[in-house]
Formats: structure tokens, sequence, C-alpha cells
């Protein structure tokens, strides 16, 4: 094809988003292992995550071997409001770094809650709706996911209790009354509303919160309040498995105009938005057909993959949840408030870990300045403001599209731009005010995050 004629946006036709998501755990060899039952050790099984998690749920986290599962209509609906979302060739950002690359990007900041977090968060509120419950519970971190899910649940009319990180709740009130606009009560965390609330408040008073003591209140809250069930907006596989949705309509995108990408590069918090960009795209890797680079993008204040320990672990901070197995730095771990944004989870994807372990895909971590300085100059040249975890991955493919240029090599990079970061203007007044610092943990601080993992033998 010749290179003129690709558009600077690609997009498909509503009846082109896709009707099935994309389960890449089918395709794996090595598969992700299961969740443990944190007493017997043993893996979960669906009756025992019933009373945490809505049934269809769980039976899309325990399946490992479908590997396409129909989008129910109403969902597949709601993706027509702001689906398909578009791919978008970056001839703006490619001139102003002077590089043979060709350079797109998947753009999921075209709703209202500004990131790919709403994919998930309707089909959750949908199963839970379908299961005739009164509500959800969940935990926000930088609020992208509490937005989100609020979204959902006033779409379907059901109630919406968000345990918010306690320094983000303070930082951003405006993502607060977002979700209170959608019908969301939110409750900053820790919080006195819990008993794990009280006890992580009486062993660490002061504390500034993280997402694994928020996950430990709302799953307290929902498996203590009847017609209630908790909903995580990252790390599951049922998660993944919806925000599939994301590389499915990247890759149909991509093969009308006979376009491949040479590397897949994405941020990692959780692990959902890479999971879901790479995956069909890891499929055809997984089954022999083809091959990507995929990069990985973490904060080297929270750097799970590239320091952490793959390992069964708690999931949250009150070692309330099931143990997974996944890279991570320890339920612990409370990273730097220094830190904007989210991408702070101690943990990572465990079906991504797998692949991670199994040499399917490099990771790698970047510091805070840098990353609003690849933010700063994509925003400038492409238009559109990028969160602060959307920019990670910005800064990494500018990085390699920086090396073709020095090598002279046509690559093909895509990369996923995951959302808007009009919320995140604290952090990018300090960089513009000169005053961002980088924290990078020691091996010290690491150490103890290390040693409150559960001595498991198996
Ligand atoms: C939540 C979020 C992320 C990180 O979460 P993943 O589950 O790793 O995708 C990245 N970008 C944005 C904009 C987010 O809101």
């Amino acid at each position: 094809m010749d290179e003129q004629k690709i558009p600077y946006k690609i997009y498909l036709d509503e009846s082109e988003i896709p009707s099935k998501w994309y389960n890449v755990r089918a395709d794996m060899k090595n598969k992700p292992a299961p969740l443990l039952n944190p007493g017997t050790l043993k893996p979960m099984t669906a009756e025992e995550l019933a009373p945490v998690f809505c049934e269809e749920l769980v039976a899309q986290e325990l399946n490992d071997t479908d590997a396409y599962i129909d989008i129910p209509e109403e969902i597949q609906n709601f993706y027509k409001m702001y689906r398909p979302s578009p791919l978008i060739r970056a001839y703006f950002l490619e001139k102003a770094l002077d590089t043979p690359a060709k350079i797109y990007y998947k753009f999921e900041g075209n709703n209202t809650s500004g990131s790919h977090k709403l994919n998930s968060a309707i089909a959750q509120a949908y199963y839970a709706k379908k299961q005739g419950l009164k509500g959800v519970t969940t935990e926000t971190g930088a609020g992208q996911w509490g937005t989100a899910l609020s979204m959902a649940c006033s779409y379907f009319g059901l109630d919406c209790k968000v345990y918010m990180v306690k320094v983000s709740y303070e930082q951003k009130p405006f993502r607060r009354e977002v979700m209170r606009t959608y019908g969301a009560s939110v409750t900053p965390s820790p919080s006195t509303t819990t008993n794990i609330g009280k006890k992580i408040l009486a062993d660490h008073p002061g504390t500034t919160g993280s997402l694994g003591c928020a996950i430990s209140e709302a799953v307290e809250v929902a498996t203590t309040t009847e017609g209630y069930r908790y909903v995580l907006g990252s790390v599951l596989n049922q998660v993944l498995l919806h925000q599939s949705v994301i590389g499915l309509e990247a890759k149909a995108a991509m093969d009308k105009f006979g376009i491949k990408p040479d590397i897949i590069i994405g941020c990692a918090g959780g692990g959902s938005n890479l999971g879901g960009l790479i995956s069909p795209f890891m499929g055809e890797k997984l089954r022999g057909e083809a091959d990507y680079r995929f990069i990985a993008v973490e904060p080297a204040s929270c750097p799970s993959f590239t320091r952490g320990k793959f390992a069964y672990d708690f999931c949250d901070t009150g070692m309330v949840c099931p143990l997974a197995k996944m890279y991570t730095l320890g339920s612990g771990f409370i990273p730097s408030a220094n830190h904007a944004g989210g991408l702070r989870y101690h943990g990572m994807s465990s079906t991504l870990s797998q692949l991670y372990h199994d040499g399917f895909m490099e990771a790698t971590s970047v510091e805070q300045t840098s990353v609003f300085e690849a933010a700063e100059k994509f925003a400038r040249v492409e238009g559109i403001l990028p969160a602060p975890e959307s920019s990670h991955a910005i800064r990494v493919a500018i990085d390699e599209a920086l090396k073709c240029k020095e090598t002279g090599e046509e690559k093909t990079i895509l990369f996923g731009l995951t959302g808007t970061g009009y919320f995140d203007m604290v952090a990018y007044e300090k960089y513009n005010d000169g005053v961002m610092t980088d924290y990078i943990p020691t091996d010290a601080d690491l150490e103890k995050g290390f040693a409150g993992l559960p001595k498991i033998d198996l």
C-alpha cells in the first residue's frame, strides 16, 4: 500500500465493533497460575469466589480454554456510544522526531471517564445487574476506574460505592465530583467505615493510602452487605478479557491497510490496557503465526515487572483477597506519594506475568520527569493532552522511534494511548514549574515489601 494513502485516523465502522472478546489464555501453553484460597492454599473454586464476585465474571475469571466469548448485545450497544475508538497515525510526531519509524496509537480517551476503563466497567456492571444485585463496591487510585464504574452503574441503575486512595481523593477533588455526578458515593481510603480501614489507620497513622488498602475496604463492604459484590478495574483475567476489544479493533483497523506492527507498547499498572491491546497479536505469536515485540512500560517508582518477584502474593494490603501468582513488590509496598497518577499497584496481571516469565514480552521502567517530557512533546504536536499513565508508553514509543532514526530502520510502532490527563494538572503544574522529582526505591526499600510475601511452598 502506498504510504501516503494511510489516513491520519483509521476508524472502523460501527458494525465492526467486535461481537466477541478474545481470551488469550486459551492460546497459552503455560496457563497463568490459579488464584489460591489464602486459608487452604488450594485453587479458588467458583463457589468460593461467588460471595465476592458476580457469577458470570467468576466463570470468565476461571475460563482459560474458550478463545472467544460473546459480548452481550447490551454491552455492544453501550460500546457504540464511544467506540470504535480511533487508531491514529502519528504523522506529526514522526515529523517532529524526524524518524523513519511509522507510529500509530490507539486512543481510548474519547469518553467522559477519559480512559479505557469503561470497556470493562460496563461489562462488570452488566453482569451485576443481570444477577439482580443492588450495587457494587470498588477501589480507585487516580480516579479513572471509579469514574468509569460510576458511569456504568448509573446506566444500569446500580448503586456504586467507591473507596478512593486518600492521596488522590485530596489531590483530585474534581474526579470525585464526576463520580458523585454519576451517583456514586466516594470514601477516602483508608477510612473508619471498615474494620480493615481502622486497623490500617491504627498501624500506619497519617498514611496516604494505597490501592491495596482501598481494595481491602471495598471487599469487606461487598462481602458484608446484602446484594453487593466487589468489582476490580484491572489485574484480573476477566478485565484483560474485556479490554481485548482494544486490540481486536486495533488489529482490524491495521489489517484494513495491510499494516503489521513490529513493536507494540503499552503502559502497565495492573496490566489491563496492555493485555487488552496485545491480546490478539500475542495470540498470533503464541500460535506461531506472526512475531511481534511487546514492551510493557512501568514507572521506575513502582517497578513490579523489572524489579519485582514472580511469586504468589496477596492482591490487597489487608490480605483478605485470594493469592495471585504474579510479578509483585509485595502487598505491603506503598509507592512514593511523589509519583503522579496511576500505575501504582504492587502487583501485575497473572496472565501478563506468565507471558513475561516465559519470554513472550519485554518490560522496561521509566522515570516520571522523562515521562512528562514525552507527554509535553506529544501534546504539542499531536494535540491530545495525554494521561501521565499513557505517557509512559509515549516515552518508550519515542525512544524506539529515535533508535530507528539512528539505524535508518522503518519500523512500525503501535502504542496504547489509554487516556487524557485533564485531571492531572497538579502533576503537569509541577513539571511546568520544574519542581517534579524522580523517586526510585532502593533495593532496601524493595526488600521490605518482599519480606511480607507469604511463605508458600508449592
Ligand atoms: C488505569 C489506567 C492505566 C493503567 O491500568 P492498566 O490496568 O495497567 O491498564 C493506564 N492508563 C490510564 C489512562 C488509566 O486510567
